[in-house]
């Protein structure tokens, strides 16, 4: 038995000079205005934990749950804290000593019963398929949340050749992106193969953990990423290309042996350079800097949240609405599958008509 908060490192959270910089950057603090639904605040009570000289209370914890995990914080702190390290072991920590809740039971369980399970999780998306053609997934709110399912993303073969190959790069199908937006893999694949990229899809490779570690399931989160492992130390690439900002994310910071080879598919293409587009795109567009690779302001969707906390996830959501419905823009770019569902689904209950496609979509209609 581990000491209580022993994941939380002394040396993290005392990198925290309690400036309070990061504050107007933080969502939820913006919604709510309370110290205790921001960056210092919660950082202030996981120390205090920490150190025993505040007992755990399970009230509090609602603060640690409604952090997004969006590290937009971390991005405009000057001294450096490392917040996604620190609410990943915090809420790992946190769940060690908790009372046990149905939904966060539920919650567990289906990521390490699903998620975790590529067959498993197809099984899942074609059931939710035929459920969606026979109107079904209405009566839920996740239900209503999803896109129309199409067949899932499936490579045509292990290797995908190109003309002049310049580079071998490895592609991560992911977990729930071929289900729910295989439209923006074909993309990118294509925007590989134009870039001079052989594409290599690792047989046996499975979801990042990304869910698994935002959750607080960070053994889940190890068992995936050793899987993966073994899976990517038996081929040779120059990149391992992600498509999803959140799993890029995940991927940059607990797979260190993959250290400087990972690269989001806009990061990658930018780096080795496109041929000259072919068409220019007539359309007004604005771009949804995700969380995960700029830090932007939050959509509200950040993995599990919208499900796990939906109200916070909707007031977070209807600011991002009114900024994004200003641009008067046609077509809303994204480079996240929770950001792309967040916004399709917010759009759609204002009555926008504004389009949410990948950036990889995009970019292919240039070429
Ligand atoms: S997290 Fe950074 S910006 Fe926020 S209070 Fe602490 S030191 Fe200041
Ligand atoms: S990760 Fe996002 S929601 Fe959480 S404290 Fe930082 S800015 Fe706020």
């Amino acid at each position: 038995m581990t000491a209580p908060f022993a994941r939380l490192s002394d040396d993290d959270l005392a990198t925290c000079v309690h400036c309070g910089l990061c504050l107007d950057a933080c969502p939820t603090f913006r919604v709510t205005g309370l110290e205790t639904e921001s960056p210092r605040g919660r950082i202030y009570l996981m120390t205090q934990w920490k150190r025993g000289t505040m007992a755990f209370d399970e009230e509090q914890v609602r603060h640690i749950d409604l952090c997004l995990g969006c590290r937009t914080c971390e991005s405009v702190c000057p001294s450096g804290v490392p917040y996604g390290r620190i609410i990943e072991a915090g809420r790992a920590d946190v769940e060690d000593q908790r009372r046990p809740s149905l939904k966060r039971f539920a919650s567990r369980v289906a990521l390490r019963q699903l998620v975790g399970h590529p067959r498993r999780l197809r099984a899942a998306g074609e059931l939710t398929r035929a459920a969606q053609k026979l109107g079904l997934t209405g009566v839920v709110r996740s239900g209503r949340m999803l896109p129309p399912l199409h067949p899932r993303y499936r490579p045509a073969r292990e290797v995908l050749e190109t003309s002049s190959p310049r580079y071998r790069v490895a592609f991560l199908v992911g977990c729930v992106m071929p289900i729910l937006y295989p439209q923006a893999h074909v993309a990118a694949v294509r925007l590989l193969q134009i870039a001079g990229c052989e594409v290599w899809f690792p047989p046996g490779e499975r979801c990042c953990g990304a869910l698994f570690a935002h959750n607080g399931d960070l053994d889940g989160a190890k068992r995936l990423r050793e899987a993966n492992m073994r899976v990517y130390n038996a081929g040779k690439f120059d990149a391992l290309i992600v498509d999803s900002a959140g799993c890029g994310a995940h991927l940059k910071d607990y797979y260190p042996d993959l250290k400087g080879r990972v690269k989001d598919l806009t990061e990658w293409l930018a780096e080795v350079g496109m041929p000259k587009p072919e068409s220019q795109l007539n359309v007004k567009l604005t771009y949804q800097d995700a969380c995960h690779l700029a830090h932007a302001l939050c959509c509200g969707a950040a993995g599990l949240y919208s499900t796990l906390e939906p109200e916070m996830s909707n007031r977070i959501l209807q600011e991002k609405l009114d900024d994004v419905i200003a641009t008067g823009a046609d077509v809303i770019a994204v480079a996240n599958p929770g950001c792309q569902m967040q916004l399709e689904a917010g759009l759609r209950s204002r009555g926008s008509t504004m389009r949410v496609e990948h950036i990889a979509e995009t970019l292919l209609r240039a070429y």
